[in-house]
């Protein structure tokens, strides 16, 4: 049986050192804050914006919601974010994602000073990924899987690692991160070919499809180290990883649990990120 990589338990680490940092900017009387931009009132972004001003109330980290109308125009919400980027309260900024189709997406990354970019959109953050600096913000998901391999000891040198996607939330800046750590990446996407024997030549796969319990145990070995990055919901509603548990947990050395694995971790890497840019103000 796989040992689970539970998510939990990199959050509470990371956490401890997120509260030693609250406490230490408090005596110098600074609040860290989070400033959350959402467009309209989609179920999805009200629950996730929900998780994370609960976590940011457990923690210390004030946050402010910024509710705009779904049509709002380019400009307008361009206006909002830099009044934040001003505001000495606020040092971070979030907007939540995807932004409706007639909003300037690009133009409205590059509004956000690259100093409360705390989930790491503007594209001189994602530069810094590229170039192999890691001090600043990253993308919280792929900084997420890369803090659960560190916090399990999972050696990256010189591993053969593959990260089956190529977006830039996930895929791309994960494949620059692992590279710092001088693993041999390959990344694969909807064009690959014989994805199976890839991943099973593989020390390390990270599955991030977005397709519910996609892959069996014909991807993988009994030496394989699972990262499921993947979400979506199963025939049965359920709430599922890109890998079928059932089927590769009996199998693989180790593997990240969905729900519970890497997710878990996401929210504790943007508080931190929160409290890294409320250091540097
Ligand atoms: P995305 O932009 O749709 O990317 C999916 C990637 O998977 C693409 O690169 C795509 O290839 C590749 N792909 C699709 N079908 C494939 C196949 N049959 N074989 C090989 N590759 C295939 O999605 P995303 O925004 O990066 O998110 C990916 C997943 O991560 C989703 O489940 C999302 O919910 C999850 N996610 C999780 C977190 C978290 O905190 N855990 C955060 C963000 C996202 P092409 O490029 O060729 O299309």
């Amino acid at each position: 049986m796989a040992e689970l990589l539970r998510g939990k338990e990199v959050a509470a680490s990371i956490k401890d050192t997120m509260r030693r940092d609250i406490e230490a900017l408090k005596e110098e009387g600074k609040i860290p804050t989070l400033g959350i931009v959402r467009l309209g009132d989609n179920p999805g972004d009200i629950s996730y914006e929900r998780s994370i001003i609960k976590n940011c109330d457990n923690i210390g980290i004030q946050s402010k919601v910024f509710e705009r109308d779904l049509n709002i125009k380019t400009e307008e919400l361009i206006e909002l974010i830099e009044e934040l980027n001003e505001d000495q309260e606020i040092s971070g900024i979030l907007v939540f994602r995807p932004l409706p189709d007639h909003i300037d997406d690009d133009a409205v990354r590059e509004a956000i000073s690259p100093a409360k970019d705390v989930d790491c959109m503007h594209p001189l953050n994602l530069e810094k990924i590229f170039e192999g600096n890691l001090d600043g913000f990253a993308p919280c998901t792929p900084k997420a899987a890369m803090e659960t391999l560190k916090f399990y000891d999972i050696p990256l040198e010189g591993k053969n690692v593959v990260v089956i996607n190529r977006s830039m939330v996930v895929g791309k800046p994960l494949a620059m991160m692992l590279l710092n750590e001088n693993a041999t990446v390959t990344i694969c996407h909807s064009r690959t070919q014989k994805l199976d024997e890839i991943t099973r030549n593989a020390d390390v796969v990270v599955v991030a499809l977005g397709s519910a319990k996609f892959f069996d145990e014909k991807y993988f070995t009994d030496r394989s180290i699972v990262i499921d990055v993947g979400v979506s919901l199963d025939e049965d509603g359920k709430l599922s990883g890109d890998a079928d548990l059932d089927k590769v947990e009996p199998l693989v050395d180790k593997i990240t649990p969905v729900p519970g694995g890497v997710g878990a971790v996401t929210t504790s890497i943007l508080l931190s990120q929160v409290v890294l840019a409320c250091k540097n103000m």
